[in-house]
């Protein structure tokens, strides 16, 4: 650990310290091959198993991996395992998964004083790589910034990508990466193809820190699917992370048996409900606390729920995303009015009395009566007992990779006369609102859509106004197109 010598850098030392002092590590790293950021707060990157799992997944090929994350106030970046500087590290990753993270990553480069592009790096600088969700479905933005971009699940070229990362010199490294063929090298015109889901069951993936922030607070998250067997119009999960693999039930009850009863578990998957060995997997739960990332409505059982329960999940979350049946029919949701009411009731009689619900608004060809539909959705979880009702209401963003990449996205004076019109007819009911800001929404439409060559043009803006301004211009360029 090298003590910061300025106080500007103290505190930032000191953000980081206080959350490692509150992790429980069970993997202490060991040297400074690579720094990996999540570009994202600690919150949301504490929120994700990936946060570790690719840290630990390194550590098994021996390169000696430390963690950060982005805080905006940061001008030094330190590592939450040894709390050493980012400069002490050769190699630099980015696991680049939510569009807006792209902010955080010119703004961490720019901060640590390394040139935003590839052209302008020499051999003394790190090498930029760009890993993670967003290289499913686009990777040509990250094109113009990363040395290396390597697309999709880590765990099929591990072995290759440790060893490129352990080489000395950045050459030899560049080298090593062009044999891998789920690796770009812009500098060279070598382009990749997406490697596949990982097999879950050759490297189960299981967390290796507690801490009490983030979603799953103090829980050990363990990775029971990847990739979704449905086929939602608007989700990249269920288009791009094809095949889903699932962790096999005696894998994981192996793993299980390690784990002491009292440790909490946060168990992952894009549906945990459509896990193909459910009631075994319940058994296995039985004795433990545990939550859940996310389930369907046309497959929850009362078991599952009563467990959650009694786990001390104080909230009941589901996503019937359309208010009707034909904007769920759109969005090729799959699940039916009766199923809705169905698992309204499986909440309440597992004794949950509050509820959160996830809609979209904004797709193609909707009208006052879908609006309505979400209101009415929202009465009857009231009129069953629910204490309350919370709506997090989404604008439809149409993403590369899903059928509904080539829909446009509805125009803010739109979605704003919607928003209003479901703010009016919700907030009679008691309901209460979240909506997802619109010019966010719009930002991040825009980059999801945008190319190597709008990424030129956005660094461009960057170098020469900064994020604001960037962020203004993505804006202008996306609004209403
Ligand atoms: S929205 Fe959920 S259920 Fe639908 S494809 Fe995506 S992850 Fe699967």
């Amino acid at each position: 650990m090298r003590r910061p010598r300025r106080p500007e850098d103290y505190r930032d030392f000191k953000i980081v310290r206080d959350y490692s002092e509150k992790e429980r590590d069970f993997k202490p790293s060991r040297g400074i091959d690579l720094a990996l950021f999540f570009p994202a707060s600690y919150r949301v990157a504490a929120s994700s198993l990936s946060f570790t799992w690719v840290r630990d997944l390194l550590y098994s090929e021996n390169v000696g991996v430390e963690r950060f994350f982005f805080h905006r106030s940061f001008s030094r970046f330190y590592s939450l395992e040894n709390l050493r500087p980012v400069d002490e590290f050769r190699n630099i990753a980015f696991s680049y998964n939510f569009e807006m993270d792209l902010f955080n990553i010119l703004e961490i480069l720019k901060k640590i004083h390394i040139p935003i592009r590839w052209k302008d790096r020499n051999s003394n600088h790190p090498l930029i790589i760009v890993g993670g969700a967003m290289t499913y479905f686009n990777p040509s933005i990250a094109y113009p910034i990363a040395d290396v971009v390597y697309l999709g699940d880590l765990e099929e070229d591990v072995k290759r990508f440790s060893s490129a990362l352990l080489k000395e010199s950045k050459e030899t490294s560049l080298e090593i990466f062009n044999l891998s063929p789920f690796v770009s090298i812009p500098r060279i015109g070598k382009f990749g193809t997406v490697a596949k889901v990982g097999n879950l069951n050759r490297f189960p993936p299981i967390g290796s820190i507690l801490t009490p922030e983030g979603e799953f607070k103090d829980k050990l998250l363990i990775e029971i699917g990847r990739g979704c067997i449905r086929r939602c119009s608007f989700c990249m999960i269920g288009h791009l992370q094809k095949p889903a693999r699932f962790l096999k039930i005696d894998t994981l009850k192996n793993i299980l048996s390690e784990i002491p009863k009292s440790t909490a578990l946060g168990i992952i998957s894009a549906t945990v409900t459509d896990y193909p060995w459910l009631d075994e997997l319940l058994d296995l739960l039985e004795d433990r606390r545990f939550s859940v990332s996310s389930m369907r409505m046309d497959k929850l059982n009362l078991r599952l729920l009563k467990m959650l329960k009694n786990s001390g999940q104080k909230s009941f979350t589901v996503a019937p995303e359309g208010g009707t049946q034909k904007i769920r029919d759109i969005l090729k949701k799959d699940i039916e009015d009766q199923h809705i009411e169905r698992a309204l009731l499986l909440g309440r009689k597992s004794g949950f009395d509050n509820l959160k619900m996830y809609f979209i608004y904004g797709v193609p060809s909707e009208t006052e009566e879908d609006l309505k539909g979400i209101s009415e959705i929202a009465s009857l979880a009231l009129k069953m007992g629910y204490k309350t009702v919370k709506l997090s209401l989404n604008p439809l963003i149409p993403k590369p990779g899903t059928p509904m990449e080539k829909t446009k996205m509805e125009s803010i004076k739109i979605l704003k006369k919607k928003r209003d019109f479901l703010q009016r007819s919700l907030k009679a009911r008691g309901v209460k609102l979240h909506f997802e800001g619109l010019r966010e929404s719009v930002v991040q439409y825009g980059i999801a859509n945008s190319n190597s060559d709008d990424v030129e043009e956005y660094l461009d803006i960057f170098e020469k106004f900064g994020s604001k301004d960037l962020e203004r211009f993505i804006y202008k360029k996306f609004e209403g197109k």
